[in-house]
């Protein structure tokens, strides 16, 4: 059961593929308790995290039905291995809630994290959280593991909540550090699930604030009460709207409707030229476009007009 708000991405983690089929691994060993884990890596510029080896949890760690204390003697060594062989730092934790239907840090976990930030002076964290979910007895695979990524920075009260960018394939750190310390392997599952988002797609909130150039129409307080306007008018009129930015900081939205995928792009010098529309990857301009006023009801004219 999928419990948590829907809410749209405010940062991307970085993280290989068949580290997540081992976190998958090492929750369906405990169907009804917590385990966990630690996450080490490094940070990129505009502050996502990029994980390359996920810590199990140690032999002697705890398992209880709504707490999971990882082996401190276990992550102090893969700790020192991983900082010294390869410079990483441990960026993060991850446990599961199981089968609670909890899909988020629950008020314990966010208090144990900010305690964490402040007494060792972090400047952020990373939580994953995964749940269980049994799937009906058709499918081959019993369980469905949903893994969610946390963010916990000092200056924000509230947790951010991230998208995967799943890099295909082996970390080349796991494949490195075979040997390098006991470490309990799991079954690798694919039963995983995420949030994906691919290193391209810009969410317009991240960790660090946006920096916009100059004569760009959304740098100025007008343009950026237009991109304000439209954005609650698309929200109102068809439910989720993301918005995103290219690298090249061209402002798109995204739109499901009728089940399609609708994109929405504005050029450089909008409102004066026109949107483009995106849908099933065709584009479509609008007609007659007049860019001084109900910029929104043309484009909505638009989109309806091909429904
Ligand atoms: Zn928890």
């Amino acid at each position: 059961m999928y419990t948590g708000r829907v809410r749209q991405h405010e940062f991307k983690t970085l993280i290989y593929e068949k580290e997540l089929d081992r976190i998958a691994g090492w929750v369906e060993e405990y169907p009804d308790l917590e385990t966990g884990g630690d996450l080490f890596g490094f940070w990129t510029h505009s502050g996502a995290p990029v994980i390359q080896f996920v810590l199990g949890p140690g032999p002697n760690s705890q398992h209880n039905p709504t707490s999971f204390f990882q082996d401190k003697e276990h992550l102090i060594k893969a700790g020192e291995i991983l900082r010294s062989k390869h410079g990483l730092q441990h960026i993060g934790e991850w446990h599961s809630h199981h089968q609670m239907g909890l899909a988020e840090p629950s008020q314990g976990d966010e208090n144990t994290v900010f305690r964490a930030l402040e007494r060792y002076n972090f400047p952020r964290f990373l939580l994953g959280i995964a749940n269980l979910r049994r799937r009906s007895e058709s499918y081959r695979q019993r369980w469905t593991v949903n893994i969610g990524s946390f963010l916990f920075t000092s200056s924000r009260r509230n947790a951010q909540v991230g998208a995967c960018v799943v890099l295909q394939g082996e970390s080349p750190i796991r494949s490195n550090m075979r040997g390098s310390f006991r470490n309990h392997d799991p079954q690798l599952k694919k039963s995983w699930k995420v949030e994906k988002t691919t290193l391209e797609t810009q969410p317009l909130v991240t960790t660090e604030p946006i920096t916009i150039s100059q004569g760009l129409w959304y740098a100025t307080p007008k343009g950026q009460a237009l991109l304000k306007e439209m954005y609650e008018k698309f929200t109102a009129k068809y439910g989720k709207c993301q918005m995103f930015r290219t690298p090249q900081e061209m402002m798109y939205f995204t739109l499901t409707i009728k089940k399609q995928q609708w994109q929405v792009e504005f050029p450089h010098d909008f409102p004066d030229s026109s949107p483009k529309l995106k849908v099933n990857s065709k584009y479509c301009e609008v007609k007659d476009w007049r860019g001084t006023y109900q910029q929104f009801e043309q484009i909505e004219a638009c989109i309806d007009r091909s429904l």
